[in-house]
């Protein structure tokens, strides 16, 4: 094993599923703490605030602070206030993706807004949907959260992030410009906030698809655990590669 002086740490499918505890994903973060090693928590789901995700962590034993989360919601409004530089948006999407943009100072308006957000939201509605349009028709820039297709729940394969924004894109013709894994545009401003240079720094996660090639697209080490999404048959078809892989989290700590 590498000596990695940051993580970047990946949650549904690596440290719980849902509401279910991972193997061996607490005596991880426990084994990571113990050595002071900085690291961070990054999800693509927008819904949730920092201190909600924190507090969901922490309900699992996870040591966690607010500080310690960087979410697609956080890098979506600070992509929107540092690149694009604007100062007013309409965004469809749930409560952390609202106060995102709040704490950026970021005005939320359906009004000739300079940029439509598309995050996950569980009320979206053709209302919401035709001043997303309409407002990207009048020069709005068009941003989505992230492009995962589906959310898994205990219920099965729900419409995603993704396809809300691609519904969006498909009825103005214009691509969305996603910032969630396997963005770059996510995991630079996720290496800002960790700072630690990419070289040192690996990434965590189950999902091959945006995990791992965020990983490879942005110069980091990266460890899948077949936990999640990703198994060992789908990465044995796949181009992309993983710089390790392991079962479950207690092996990496073992090698
Ligand atoms: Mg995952």
């Amino acid at each position: 094993m590498r000596d990695y002086q940051g993580y970047l740490i990946d949650l549904d499918g690596t440290l719980f599923r849902g509401t279910e505890l991972i193997e061996g994903a607490l005596e991880f973060m426990e084994w990571l703490n113990k050595q002071g090693i900085p690291y961070l928590y990054l999800t693509n789901n927008s819904t949730r605030t920092p201190e909600q995700v924190a507090e969901k962590l922490r309900k699992f034993g996870f040591p966690a602070t607010a500080a310690q989360v960087y979410t697609s919601a956080m890098a979506a409004a600070q992509y929107v206030k540092e690149e694009l530089k604007v100062s007013s948006a309409f965004v469809i999407g749930e409560e952390g993706l609202l106060q995102a943009f709040q704490d950026q100072g970021i005005e939320l308006t359906a009004e000739r807004p300079a940029a439509v957000v598309s995050g996950l939201d569980r009320s979206f509605t053709y209302d919401k949907m035709k001043t997303a349009c309409l407002s990207i028709r009048a020069g709005a820039a068009f941003i989505g959260t992230n492009a995962d297709r589906a959310l898994p729940t205990e219920a099965g394969l729900f419409p995603g992030s993704g396809s809300l924004a691609m519904a969006i894109g498909y009825a103005t013709g214009i691509e969305p410009t996603f910032i969630g894994k396997p963005e770059p545009i996510i995991m630079r401003y996720a290496l800002q906030a960790l700072g630690v240079p990419p070289e040192r720094v690996l990434m965590v996660g189950d999902n091959l698809e945006t995990d791992i090639l965020a990983g490879a697209r942005s110069g980091i080490d990266t460890l899948l655990v077949y936990t999640g999404i990703t198994t060992r048959e789908m990465a044995q078809n796949s181009s992309v590669r993983a710089t390790f892989e392991v079962t479950d989290l207690r092996e990496w700590i073992k090698t």
